[in-house]
């Protein structure tokens, strides 16, 4: 049981204010438990806190304040609090950050009590104004659910005198609901299914493991559409069996609906879900609920590892490369790393789930730190795709086009069959380059060392780096030539305008995320394409994850050869893992699929190892490579990037921070750079990066902390650490 403090006792509370210590404060009337969620007063201020321990003592008795309240949620566990103290010395995070993560639930803290709801009532207004029509427009797309006044409020953009006046019409209807209530209760036996052999020796491990109460990490890697996810799904039954709580993480919020279907199908009902797309109120009851045990399964994006869960004893990682599990802004950490983290403390299992792991992950089976577990064949009667290089050299293609003569002719094959074809480039927007025919000045972002993509569709330019736009201008910005700005290089929008041209009578569907308004919208033309609403995809990164399309049985590559320029180490492990996914979305169901890879360098070992399917192969290459060059995951690495409006500032302290390195050479790890970060200027500020590179099982956060502590950061000048680096 947690520590308990009377009234009156010193009390050290963390907050959420960005100040280097705990402050004492006296427990209020009634006192307070370790852990418990509390408002104190900072200078004028009232700010959320959380009990951390005792009390220091150092400041003088008499001086010290109370507590304003102890907030009506679940006490902080011990396990978390652990949790957040070992997230944030790994990440090197100041612990008010770490608490920030934790506490991303809005009214926090209110007492539960009834609210206010609206939904679509019977009733005709008698004057229908645009405000009202909009308003009754957001509740019908709601189907019968509720939102309450400042969701439809905000939603519709009314005031909420809008909403009033309707509901006294009788045309919204007005009710009080309880805040928070318990999710419906999962039932561990409802739909399993039966599985195959190999699924089913699968699913015995993890279930045992599940059983076990104890910590470990299994890797289950199987190819696509093995059905991992009705082998983890076991484990998660198990997990409920044993009275314990579930999270399963996924890449992308576009997933999650196709997942929740699944769910419901195997438990009988809906788990909670955590991500950027849930509603204010449903945020505030899930974190409730999962404080509470009301929710027993939560499916979520990477922030759910920060819920405070009663009893957490499962987490899947489902894709776990996918590299959009490393946070790049703020709080910098990959939730792979976490979830295992977490799971260590709280005595829980991890599944690590994927078709092309991590080399990190598996690396650590190969070490026996965690158990791997192999799914090589499809479910059923689906067999994998046949996958094959298309040598551009041999193409016959006038400029401006992508998709060659024996591409095409694969997807006139497959729709004349009733069959979808799916044409792959990792490529927002219409196009990469907008050049000057007159003066060959490149249109360039502003602020960033990027260049401006044109999205045709948004009619305008765009960074994809800060996010600024501009119209796309008529005359060149350089020379002032009239009608000369061309655009250089394929995006999916102008690849969708070249498939529309070809394939003039099929129904073709584009999936790229800033196509999309909401997630919602992007769930459901998701949904739509399974139900073979489309029969070209025309699709980003967005496509290669997850999604099971049955219809799906041809998957063309436009540009192969994309990720494997430029000179990140990591580019082989990425364009291997990328294909292989993509391909992945062919033959899903019972006929059978094909890849076509354009590319023009089919000798390339990356792509040969891409087509022979010689995984393990592929992956002992790889790694003796990077154990050859001290790399992760067989050494240990860490970014800075520092920077600043001015240059010179940028430059002259990241020379001071590598000469001064003592504290790093100290425990053996090496300084590399100042250079040019990847991308050398964003959002107008100049960024430099060094590299870090220490032996693997060197303590390198605590040498880190003291190097980096060592410099002042005058002005304008700002540094970010970043533990295991995406890019390298
Ligand atoms: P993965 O996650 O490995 O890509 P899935 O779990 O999505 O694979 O399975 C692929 C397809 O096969 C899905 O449509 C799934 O419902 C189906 N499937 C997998 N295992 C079974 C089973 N044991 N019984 C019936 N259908 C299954
Ligand atoms: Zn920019």
């Amino acid at each position: 049981m947690d520590a308990f403090y009377d009234q009156g006792t010193l009390v050290a509370v963390l907050t959420t204010q960005p100040l280097d210590r705990l402050l004492d404060y006296r427990a209020p009337e009634g006192g307070c438990f370790q852990g418990a969620f509390v408002e104190v007063p900072l200078g004028p201020r009232k700010v959320l806190g959380v009990v951390w321990g005792p009390g220091k003592g150092d400041f003088d008795y008499a001086k010290v304040r109370s507590v304003i309240r102890v907030l009506d949620a679940v006490p902080m566990r011990d396990e978390l609090r652990s949790f957040l103290e070992r997230a944030g010395d790994y990440t090197l995070t100041p612990m008010p950050a770490m608490l920030r993560l934790a506490t991303r639930a809005p009214g926090l803290g209110e007492a539960p009590s009834m609210r206010r709801i609206y939904r679509l009532g019977e009733g005709e207004p008698s004057r229908l104004t645009d405000a009202r029509r909009r308003v009754l427009d957001v509740l019908r797309d709601m189907g019968g659910l509720a939102l309450t006044q400042g969701e439809l409020a905000e939603a519709a953009g009314v005031t909420p005198s809008v909403i009033k006046g309707l509901a006294k019409t009788g045309a919204v209807r007005e009710e009080d609901a309880p805040r928070d209530t318990p999710f419906p209760r999962l039932d561990a036996d409802y739909g399993g299914k039966d599985l195959a052999e190999d699924q089913a020796k699968a699913a015995e491990v993890l279930r045992a493991g599940a059983a076990s109460g104890r910590y470990g990490t299994v890797l289950l890697k199987g190819v696509t559409g093995s059905g991992k996810t009705e082998v983890y799904l076991e484990a998660v039954a198990e997990a409920l069996r044993q009275g314990r709580q579930a999270l399963v993480l996924l890449p992308e919020i576009a997933l999650t609906a196709e997942f929740l279907t699944r769910v419901e199908a195997r438990f009988g009902a809906k788990p909670a879900e955590w991500h950027s797309g849930v509603t204010v109120t449903e945020r505030r009851r899930v974190w409730k609920q999962v404080a509470q045990g009301g929710a027993q399964l939560v499916v979520g994006a990477r922030s759910s590892l920060f819920l405070p869960f009663r009893d957490l004893g499962l987490i899947v990682v489902d894709e776990e490369h996918d590299t959009s599990y490393k946070q790049d802004e703020g709080v910098l950490y990959n939730a792979r790393d976490m979830a295992v983290l977490r799971a260590s403390i709280c005595s829980a299992q991890v599944v690590l789930a994927s078709a092309t792991p991590s080399l990190e992950s598996w690396a650590n089976a190969d070490a026996g730190k965690y158990t791997r577990l192999d799914l090589t064949s499809r479910f059923g009667a689906a067999v994998l795709p046949e996958m094959r290089s298309l040598d551009m050299r041999g193409e016959d293609l006038p400029s401006n086009r992508w998709v060659s003569p024996t591409l095409q002719a694969a997807v006139r094959a497959r729709i004349a069959k009733g069959e979808q074809a799916m044409l792959f480039l990792n490529r927002r927007g219409y196009a990469p380059v907008t050049i000057c025919r007159a003066c060959g000045h490149q249109i360039g972002c502003p602020h960033c060392d990027a260049r401006m993509v044109e999205h045709r569709f948004l009619q305008r330019l765009v960074c994809h780096q800060c996010g600024e736009t501009i119209p796309k201008p008529e005359t060149c910005p350089s020379c002032g030539a009239e009608d000369k700005l061309a655009a250089v290089g394929p995006g999916v929008e102008r690849l969708a305008e070249e498939a529309a041209a070809l394939f003039p009578e099929a129904r073709l569907a584009v999936l790229s995320s800033d196509l999309f308004g909401s997630a919602r919208a992007l769930k459901e033309e998701i949904v739509r394409i399974a139900e073979g609403g489309a029969d070209i995809v025309i699709g980003t990164q967005l496509v290669a994850k997850g999604h099971n399309f049955p219809l799906l049985t041809l998957v063309g590559v436009i540009d192969a050869d994309l990720g494997l320029q430029g000179s990140d180490l990591r580019a082989a492990e990425r364009t291997f893992q990328l294909m292989r996914q993509v391909a992945g979305r062919a033959g899903r169901a019972e006929k059978p699929g094909v890849a076509l890879l354009q590319t023009y360098q089919p000798e390339h070992p990356v792509i040969r190892a891409i087509l022979s399917g010689d995984e393990e192969g592929f992956w002992k290459a790889e790694a003796e490579e990077r154990r050859a060059a001290g790399m992760p995951p067989y050494g240990r690495l860490a970014g800075v990037i520092l920077s600043s409006t001015d240059v010179q500032e940028v430059f002259d302290l990241g020379n001071a921070m590598a000469r001064q390195d003592a504290a790093l050479r100290r425990v053996g790890a090496q300084v590399y750079g100042p250079a040019p970060a990847p991308i050398a200027r964003v959002r107008g500020r100049h960024r430099v990066r060094l590299l870090v590179k220490a032996p693997k099982g060197v303590a390198l956060q605590p040498a880190l902390a003291e190097w980096a502590g060592q410099f002042r950061l005058k002005g304008e000048l700002r540094m970010a650490i970043d533990i295991d680096p995406q890019n390298f």
